[in-house]
């Protein structure tokens, strides 16, 4: 069993120009100690679908299809109360900007109070306390910092301490959310390689959500590529990255900068993402794609594997089957 499988989920928005169709049949697995990474450009659907595994969606956001599965138990059949023990002890989420999720005039150690006491009623303020030690200790804070405010550190401590917070209840899975895209790169790498080492210590599940393919190419197990809602290829780094099938894949990996070569010229995918108000019929993505023919505008292609885990979605690999 998969510790997490999201099977044909499908999430709209409901707002006052139509429902916003964010994610549209997607389905995705990740195992214990393994990094998926999910990679798609910004309104592709990607926070959608990390909000609807932690069933933390909008009001006006709702799954319409599908199903989520932690440990083979489906997560919409559990009470918001069930729901809220899971969130913290089995999944955490870290979100992109960590000043909205600190508060600002609460010390470091007492936002570790808060979380074990919500997930652990019967725990003590020095049980917690000393979670909080380890955790710090974890992703590299002193663990005395635990009497300083949030503004007392530095961006990349900052995230540090989100991380820190992510992984002090010991979940399974932790969904990590553009983590660095607010940081410069050198720190970008570091925290990464800091999630990475935590996953291997623990022994975490972990999706890293990011529009920048180059970032999961290097650290994850495999790849999902996201384009409009829908996932349009699943592979390990190695095959997406060495034997990319879907079109967006291939656009996204030419549009690398490669260090390797001299003169390179880097290819823009032409045009732009869709409206999800109105998704073009079929292939979300024909509208943009140079091999585009009458049936992608007309059907939606299903998923074809075209290698052992290698999934594609698109109608060139249904026909050279
Ligand atoms: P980014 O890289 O910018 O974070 P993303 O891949 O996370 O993008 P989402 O935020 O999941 O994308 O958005 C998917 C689609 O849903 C977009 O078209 C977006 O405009 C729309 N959307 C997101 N949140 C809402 C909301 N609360 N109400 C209506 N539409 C929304
Ligand atoms: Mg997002």
């Amino acid at each position: 069993m998969h510790l997490l499988e999201v099977q044909s989920i499908s999430v709209e928005y409901v707002t006052r120009r139509g429902n916003v169709k964010a994610v549209d049949d997607v389905s995705l697995f990740l195992d214990s100690g393994e990094m998926l990474g999910l990679v798609g450009e910004s309104g592709s659907g990607k926070s959608t679908l990390g909000l609807s595994i932690m069933r933390l969606l909008p009001p006006s956001g709702r799954i319409v299809g599908g199903r989520i599965l932690l440990d083979g138990v489906d997560l919409a059949g559990l009470s918001e109360e069930e729901m809220r023990h899971i969130r913290g002890n089995k999944i955490a989420y870290v979100f992109q900007d960590p000043m909205t999720s600190l508060n600002p005039v609460k010390k470091i150690g007492e936002h570790f109070v808060e979380l074990v006491r919500t997930h652990r009623p019967d725990a003590t303020k020095e049980d917690a306390l000393e979670s909080a030690r380890k955790a710090l200790k974890d992703v590299g804070i002193p663990p005395e910092r635990i009497n300083d405010y949030p503004h007392q550190f530095s961006g990349e401590m900052r995230q540090r301490i989100m991380i820190a917070l992510a992984i002090g209840l010991n979940p399974r899975l932790v969904i990590a959310d553009e983590p660095t895209t607010a940081l410069d790169v050198i720190v970008q790498a570091k925290i990464l390689d800091l999630l990475n080492e935590l996953r291997k210590k623990y022994g975490m599940g972990v999706i890293l959500i990011t529009h920048d393919l180059s970032i999961v190419l290097e650290r994850a197990h495999r790849i999902s590529v996201m384009y409009a809602g829908s996932i349009v290829e699943s592979a390990t780094a190695r095959d997406i990255h060495r034997d990319p099938r879907h079109p967006y894949t291939q656009g996204l990996l030419q549009s690398i900068p490669n260090i390797e070569l001299d003169s390179q010229e880097l290819e823009a995918i032409p045009g732009s993402p869709p409206n999800l108000l109105d998704p073009p019929s079929g292939c979300r993505f024909w509208p943009r794609c140079r091999y585009a023919d009458e049936i992608c505008k007309n059907k939606v292609p299903a998923a074809v594997e075209v290698a052992p885990g290698h999934l594609v979605r698109c109608f060139r690999e249904v026909n050279s089957i």
